[in-house]
């Protein structure tokens, strides 16, 4: 676009050169247009404060104010070396029945005493370059809390949320699995969560492979609420997509339990589990059972929590 706008504009007496920063932002399920333009709006804000002429991608932490952003920019690097950024675990369960057959590894921090949401802290530590840090203190802490969960759900494995950046950093595998040793687990234990963007980025898919080939397999995150591309389907070990939340709750049930079931089959059709995230209420849980899902998550099925609060969870 922006390139289009170089030539300047030449009058009798003026000439005049214009320049165009771009804001980016994509639609997810349930997002409505009003958001959409606010979102986009507030990316094209930040492009033009990085420089003009640029184009900057929408994320959680642009809704943030800039002088709390700040705030939260320079406590971070902090944090993160200080060992503040906690982790909580979200029980997955099968479906149906109940059973525990995964705990997803959650990032929480706190500032000033008041809790950041991860939307806000991940994209910031992106920016920071402090992803494979971020990342490697979760897994770490995480790894430590295995033989605990385990004591909860036996069959337990560790989903963690792996960020783009953190793959496109040398040695991304050797320090997993160096962690991985340290708490003498191994690559079949954990489950690597992945989300359909982040799978579109350069050099994202080779490092993946890579993975793969060290015996890593993979969720899809926030299955069905970007733009897909599903050939990574057929090429990457993915072993489990995790439909985005938004795809339960459009208020048509016949509509959103056709969509669902449609999924279900995709995923099936492929050797494929299939997870369905956000179930809050009674009724979605019976419509995730009669789309025929593998597995859920969930408030109404559990709320993420620190290891001391998961006493009581189901074991397979
Ligand atoms: P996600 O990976 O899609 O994680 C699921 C989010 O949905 C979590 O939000 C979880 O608390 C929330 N959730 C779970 N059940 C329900 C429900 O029934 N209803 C609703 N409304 N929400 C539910 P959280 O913990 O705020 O995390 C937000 C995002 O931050 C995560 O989305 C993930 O993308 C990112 N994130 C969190 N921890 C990490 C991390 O350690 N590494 C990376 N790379 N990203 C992380
Ligand atoms: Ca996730
Ligand atoms: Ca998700």
């Amino acid at each position: 676009v922006a390139d289009g706008l170089v030539p300047p504009i030449v009058t009798a007496d003026l000439e005049a050169r214009v320049r165009a920063s771009t804001g980016i932002a994509v639609a997810r399920a349930g997002t409505t247009p009003a958001h959409l333009l606010r979102d986009a709006d507030l990316a094209m804000y930040h492009a033009k404060r990085e420089g003009r002429s640029g184009f900057h991608v929408f994320d959680g932490s642009l809704l943030v104010a800039v002088d709390e952003r700040l705030a939260l920019q320079q406590a971070l690097p902090g944090a993160i070396a200080d060992g503040a950024v906690h982790v909580h675990y979200q029980p997955i369960v099968a479906v149906p029945g109940g059973a525990v057959m995964g705990f997803e590894a959650l990032a929480r921090w706190s500032h000033d005493g008041a809790p950041v949401s991860p939307a806000v802290f991940v994209p910031l530590a992106v920016d920071a370059g402090l992803m494979a840090e971020l990342g490697g203190g979760v897994a770490r802490a995480a790894l430590a809390d295995l033989e605990a969960l385990r004591a909860l759900a036996p069959a337990a494995r560790l989903f963690l949320n792996v960020s783009a950046r953190e793959l496109e950093h040398d040695g991304y595998a050797e320090r997993l699995l160096a962690a991985l040793a340290a708490a003498g687990a191994s690559p079949a234990d954990v489950v690597l969560e992945l989300t359909e963007s982040e799978l579109a980025r350069e050099g994202v898919a080779d490092a993946c492979h890579a993975l793969r080939d060290r015996g890593f397999a993979f969720a899809i995150d926030d299955f069905g609420a970007g733009w897909s591309n599903l050939g990574y389907l057929r090429t990457l070990p993915v072993e489990v997509v995790k439909v985005d939340r938004g795809l339960l709750g459009s208020g048509d049930a016949a509509a959103d339990r056709k969509l669902l079931e449609g999924l279900v089959a995709l995923a099936r059709s492929l050797g494929i589990a299939a997870l369905c995230e956000g179930v809050e209420t009674e009724a979605q849980r019976d419509l995730v059972a009669a789309a025929g899902f593998d597995a859920a998550q969930g408030y109404l099925l559990g709320r993420p929590a620190p290891l001391a609060e998961l006493a009581g969870v189901r074991a397979a």
